[in-house]
């Protein structure tokens, strides 16, 4: 850690404009798109699941069930835009939720018949999609009202759209990602040893997902690692470093490469390993959860778990542009690696005053999605 640096505090000015207050109708009215827009989606991959819905996923869930809270989600998002009318603000966006919703209710509504679904072999995570954007909103919005790092940063803050965007494109391409991650790691089968995943099946679940944690952490330290100090591997990853303001959805933005290489080197571990799928469904959920958390608005006490594991305030401090933070902390689950590797940087009463990159992306997705391209062509 860099001695003598005089750390400051970051400012965050409230945008009044931006912000959303009980009774302008503005939350109804955004509420009612979004909901709107998640009921329509749910009632396609109700009308075509072979083509909108995940294998993986559609084995954990009871579809006719989500189809009753569909109906809710239904009549909830009308009365939404309703309301909206009733507070004679944002008419517009009520308007369209109310029209997404009866689209959706001409398409079928609620009352699709559920049966066994033909497979197909690549298909869209809608179903993926609606649930983590669901649950993400239930539990991450809501710790970051209760216990908000930047108080006054708003949820609608700047390029918050951007991140959407990317949040839905990583979310619909589940499938393509996974079966490139385990075609991927097949390419390891010459390292597949029946004795280890033999003794790793005989250990208690909690060891297991120990195990994964910790294997899972080195190649994503090295990959991460890599991508920081590999001079061209920098423009994609810089992606992921452009977003400027920290919260739930930050952590979305990535370019799709990372997305697809990151899920991929991490699959070679688990696929050698060769734990139970009880170990696994409980690694996948930890890991999902805590790289949402890690990005988010919250400053949750910790107290000696954040000795051991990566919180919002270690991964921040990755996302800083200021001098002593830059090209620290690239562990995902535990900061062990960090540690072990000399890239740790944790003052501990601080957090960054400032996020992104020292040199400035391009603001748009087109844009990003092209710079690691202008970058390895540009003389
Ligand atoms: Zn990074
Ligand atoms: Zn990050």
């Amino acid at each position: 850690m860099e001695t003598g640096y005089q750390y400051r505090k970051r400012r965050v000015a409230l945008d009044r404009s931006r912000e959303f207050r009980l009774g302008e109708g503005k939350i109804s009215a955004y509420a009612s798109v979004a909901l709107g827009l998640l009921c329509l989606l749910a009632v396609l991959a109700y009308r075509y699941p072979a083509y909108l819905t995940t294998i993986e996923l559609r084995q954990a869930y009871d579809a006719e069930f989500l189809q009753q809270i569909l109906k809710y989600g239904m009549y909830f998002s009308l009365f939404l835009g309703a309301l909206t009318f009733v507070l004679n603000r944002h008419k517009r966006l009520g308007a369209c939720g109310i029209g997404l919703t009866l689209t959706g209710f001409a398409l079928g509504g609620y009352d699709i018949p559920v049966g066994p679904v033909e497979p197909v072999r690549m298909s869209l995570g809608v179903d993926w999609l609606i649930l983590a954007f669901l649950g993400s909103v239930g539990v991450f919005m809501t710790l970051e009202k209760l216990f908000p790092k930047y108080r006054n940063q708003v949820i609608l803050r700047s390029e918050w759209g951007l991140d959407l965007f990317y949040f839905c494109f990583n979310h619909l391409m589940i499938s393509a990602i996974l079966i490139y991650a385990n075609f991927h790691a097949s390419h390891f089968h010459w390292a597949l040893s029946e004795s280890v995943q033999t003794t790793v099946q005989s250990m208690p679940v909690w060891l297991q997902v120990v195990l994964i944690v910790l294997c899972a952490d080195f190649v994503l330290y090295w990959e991460h690692r890599l991508y920081h100090e590999v001079r061209g591997l920098w423009p994609v990853h810089a992606v992921h470093h452009s977003v400027e303001q920290m919260d739930w959805l930050a952590g979305s933005r990535g370019h799709f490469v990372q997305v697809f290489s990151e899920r991929a080197m991490v699959m070679i571990p688990l696929y050698l390993l060769g734990a139970d799928k009880a170990a696994l469904d409980i690694y996948v959920t930890f890991a999902a959860l805590q790289a949402v958390l890690i990005h988010s608005n919250v400053n949750l006490r910790f107290g000696p778990l954040k000795y051991l594991l990566v919180t919002p305030q270690f991964h921040h401090w990755h996302h800083s542009s200021e001098k002593p933070a830059i090209d620290t902390n690239y562990s995902a689950h535990t900061v062990i690696f960090d540690r072990l590797f000399n890239t740790y940087h944790m003052p501990d009463k601080h957090w960054p005053a400032e996020y992104g990159t020292t040199v400035r992306l391009p603001r748009g997705f087109v844009g990003q999605l092209f710079y690691p391209l202008r970058k390895w062509l540009q003389p």
